[in-house]
């Protein structure tokens, strides 16, 4: 039995899980359009490789990754390019950024180049990771790191983590997927285990998910029992259920009993941290040869007749999913991701993209009207990462923000534990997002106008090197022609007879 650690703070929260994983996961028909936004992902959008009007399958490159922090783009159906522009992407703002749409065929034809890579027990972590990288796989849990690149740490790895938690109520598509697929968890274990190198790798699921873990254990005999090589290296864990658990540096302490330190990144501990759908998409780019097109969304409220998961193609426009599952309650909060740090989305005119793990639609609630802070510190206490929220409110209401560094403002996982404990209802989380924004801005425009002191520096140098450079080359003309004028005066007067005559004395004084 392997020994847990607790991390601070946490609460437990109702799951409300059963709403949506009773039943199997659904397909969606092909949608007729689809809208396939460039940046999926952390890092550089993607460029396009399509043009208008171009017949495309799907799985097909629309658009390559540019830098080593980006993430190709492929296309979720088959069908027509109708435009390369903006439109509204999946952001609290509504924000629109550029998208590939594509008017689909209705066939959902596969494109045929595309195949398993080729002899994968002797395949290279390189050619391992290319395959990941081309198939435009990231963190799927939310993150949306680009896969490829987590996969290349600095420094050598001695533990893989594969997140299977799902801590956030409502959401079950990873729960789900564990319970359908296992083997393709598992054997995405057992390929990312080799990429790294790592001496262990723990899958690490929530108890509250008993038919996840069944389903996992009967995989991995069954792959224990083939001789699967490295299926017997994986260790399955059921940690204790408390929001947020499946935080990446939570889940860390509670396997590992370490700590990463503000600011710093698990790979410094030797650990990389990987959720199952990434892991299960890492099995289907190398054992099919499919990249990334479709993932399982948890569609889930009180607002909608009909929740549950579905595995819905990117692109796939919101509204047409909550038109699938049908929503009651036209007033209805719109929410991507769980109730604690989902994103509230203005529209569904947005689309399904890498990181859409739930699409949360609930009645609203009467709102509770924010009192004065009482100092109970109930805040602090539930704080995962052992900040103080009371002060970082109290300084991002009173806009002090070079204080909100001292208090460590940027590790704030947004978690939203202290705002639910608040007695006095202060939305705190928001002040914080708030703040975040603010002090980014105010970094920006700092690096804006030190940028600019700078160029000026260097155009007066510039400048003042251009003068005396100029200073320089008339001294030296002004030399030149002094030195010519006394050499013609000179030669005039050795050649003058009355000078060839003239006392010695009268010779020198001319020199
Ligand atoms: S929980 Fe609310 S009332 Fe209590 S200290 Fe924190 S901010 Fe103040
Ligand atoms: S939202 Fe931030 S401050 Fe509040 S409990 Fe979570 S990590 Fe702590």
């Amino acid at each position: 039995m392997r020994k847990l650690w607790s991390f601070p703070g946490g609460i437990r929260l109702p799951g409300f899980k059963q709403l949506s994983n009773s039943d199997s996961i659904r397909s969606l028909p092909v949608p007729e359009r689809v809208y396939l936004p460039l940046r999926q992902h952390i890092g550089a959008q993607a460029r396009p490789v399509v043009t208008v009007g171009e017949h495309v399958d799907k799985g097909q490159l629309l658009a390559e990754a540019t830098s080593f922090i980006s993430a190709p783009v492929h296309a979720s159906t088959s069908g027509v390019v109708i435009n390369i522009g903006s439109h509204t992407v999946p952001h609290p703002s509504g924000i629109a950024e550029e998208c590939i749409q594509i008017e689909a065929d209705g066939e959902d034809h596969w494109y045929p180049a595309l195949a398993p890579l080729d002899n994968i027990d002797k395949a290279t972590p390189t050619e391992l990771r290319a395959a990941i990288r081309e198939a435009g796989i990231v963190g799927l849990g939310g993150a949306v790191f680009p896969s490829a690149a987590k996969l290349k740490p600095p420094r050598s790895i001695d533990t893989l983590i594969i997140n299977g938690v799902e801590c956030e109520p409502y959401i079950t598509c990873d729960d789900m997927l564990m319970r359908s697929n296992a083997e393709a968890v598992l054997r995405g274990c057992v390929l990312l285990q080799r990429i790294l190198s790592a001496g262990q790798c723990m899958l690490a699921v929530e108890d509250n998910k008993p038919e996840a873990m069944q389903q996992l254990r009967k995989a991995l005999d069954i792959l224990i029992k083939a001789a699967e090589p490295g299926a017997k290296d994986i260790e399955l864990v059921s940690i204790p259920t408390v929001f947020p658990a499946g935080g990446e540096k939570q889940l860390i302490k509670v396997l590992t009993g370490q700590e990463v330190p503000a600011g710093g990144l698990p790979y410094e501990l030797g650990v990389v941290c990987l959720n199952v759908a990434t892991t299960a998409a890492v099995y289907d780019a190398i054992f099919l040869g499919r990249p990334l097109v479709s993932r399982i969304v948890t569609v889930t409220g009180s607002g909608i007749s009909r929740p549950g998961n579905y595995q819905v193609p990117l692109g796939t426009p919101i509204q047409l999913l909550l038109d699938t599952v049908g929503v009651i309650d036209g007033e209805a909060k719109l929410i991507m991701g769980g109730p604690m740090m989902g994103q509230r989305l203005p529209t569904g005119h947005a689309m399904v993209v890498k990181g859409t793990n739930c699409i949360l639609v609930n009645k609203p609630q009467p709102k509770m009207t924010p009192m004065p802070c009482i100092r109970c510190g109930s805040c602090a206490n539930a704080c995962p990462m052992n900040l103080l929220p009371q002060q970082l409110y109290w300084h991002a209401r009173g806009k002090t923000f070079d204080k909100l560094e001292r208090y460590q403002l940027s590790s704030c996982i947004e978690c939203g534990c202290c705002n639910l404990v608040c007695p006095a209802h202060i939305p705190l989380v928001s002040y914080f997002r708030y703040a975040k924004t603010e002090l980014a801005d105010q970094t920006f425009k700092r690096q804006r106008a030190e940028e600019s002191r700078l160029r000026s520096e260097l155009r007066q140098q510039r400048l003042e090197h251009m003068q005396r450079e100029a200073e320089e080359r008339k001294a030296k003309r002004k030399a030149a022609r002094l030195t010519s004028k006394k050499k013609t005066v000179s030669t005039k007067v050795m050649a003058s007879p009355a000078v060839e005559n003239a006392p010695h004395s009268m010779q020198v004084s001319n020199d």
